[in-house]
């Protein structure tokens, strides 16, 4: 049989200690190497000065190190935003985007390789699920894109390509390694995890005494309207989800974003608005509007600006807090998932 081993950069401290005394090394090394994996983020052994000859051919041999590949960076020329695409180690492909707020960086990350939740103007889903991405692929999206730009990275978004809570026990010990402060130290307040809508798992992570914030892909204000776009509502009714959300809130205090992205003539106009107004009644929420991105596989077409407008405007009146998301790199490959898709797509006709 194939002897799997162990992923050392998705170890907590404490497990890196059992794994030292295990290979015979004194627990202080645990820390030096956690310090050079997730603070000094050293991208391999050879870098870890104070580490012996010794100690690395034994964690060369006995484990796997993580370190991302870039394969590809889109810059944009109008606000510096910058695209990454990654290689893992089985060459799978994933992407990152990072972005630069006056509040500070932000790295909008994948949690899986491919998704199975086949939303309908998403590019994420089209080729399926792969797999799971583990922690260490998680992190390590952040620390090359730290590195590549000498930048801290203060605010973390789960909204790539992949559904996290599809991934939901690598999505937590991502978060636990990631507010570690041992490790980066980011702030759970400074992290958002963004869902289709897998209602156990947001009760789960309701309870899990996390300050994160739940952004909900709403997209629909009926079920039936939630239906045609998102096939995970033929699994979850649209009332289980808001009282879902209501639980998230009430265990944790944390205000819920609900994304929805506005598609021209499908889910933005003056019903929809009204619909979405009395759905989230009484739910201390936050509505982030996105004009739908465009894919080529799909023909939907975006919400004129003007609707966008006054779709917003209609919500104001309700005194619901809402914002149109403010399309950051517009000049590089657009909607989520593409960049890994247009590869996808060419190493394919390459091997025509
Ligand atoms: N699976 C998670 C996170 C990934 S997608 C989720 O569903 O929330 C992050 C957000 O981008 C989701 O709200 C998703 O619906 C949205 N999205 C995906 N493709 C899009 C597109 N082409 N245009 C606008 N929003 C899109």
């Amino acid at each position: 049989m194939e002897d799997i081993k162990t992923d050392i950069k998705s170890l907590s401290l404490e497990e890196l200690k059992a794994e030292m005394k295990k290979i015979g090394e004194k627990p202080f090394r645990a820390k030096q190497l956690y310090e050079w994996f997730h603070v000094k983020l050293a991208r391999d052994y050879d870098e870890m000065t104070n580490i012996s000859k010794g100690l690395k051919e034994k964690l060369k041999s006995g484990y796997t190190y993580t370190a991302l590949k870039i394969v590809e960076v889109q810059t944009s020329q109008i606000d510096g935003t910058k695209k990454y695409l990654f290689e893992l180690a089985d060459k799978s492909l994933v992407e990152s985007v990072w972005m630069q707020y006056h509040h500070g960086n932000s790295v909008c990350i994948s949690s899986q390789v491919g998704c199975r939740m086949g939303c309908k103007f998403c590019a994420s889903t089209i080729g399926g699920l792969e797999r799971g991405l583990t922690p260490s692929e998680m992190l390590d999206q952040i620390y090359a894109i730290s590195k590549d730009t000498g930048e801290r990275v203060s605010n973390v978004v789960v909204m790539g390509t992949g559904e996290p809570l599809d991934n939901y026990d690598n999505l937590l010990k991502f978060i636990t390694l990631l507010t570690d402060e041992n490790g980066l130290n980011i702030s759970q307040r400074n992290i958002t995890v963004s869902t289709c809508g897998i209602v156990e798992n947001m009760r789960r992570l309701a309870d899990e005494d996390l300050q994160i914030t739940l952004a909900l892909s709403l997209h629909g204000s009926t079920q039936e309207k939630r239906r045609a776009l998102m096939p995970i509502a033929d699994k979850y009714d649209l009332d289980e989800v808001i009282a879902a959300c209501q639980y998230y809130f009430e265990k944790t205090g944390r205000r819920i974003t609900f994304e929805y992205s506005l598609v021209g003539g499908v889910n933005d106009m003056e019903e929809d608005a009204e619909n979405l107004c009395r759905l989230v009644s009484g739910l201390n929420c936050h509505i982030n509007l996105i004009p739908v991105n465009l894919i080529k596989e799909r023909d939907y077409t975006a919400s004129q600006k003007k609707d966008v407008m006054r779709f917003k405007e209609r919500l104001e009146k309700k005194h619901i807090n809402v914002t149109v998301r403010r399309e950051m790199g517009r000049d590089i490959d657009g909607a989520c998932g593409q960049l890994r898709r247009r590869h996808h797509i060419s190493d394919h006709t390459s091997k025509i």
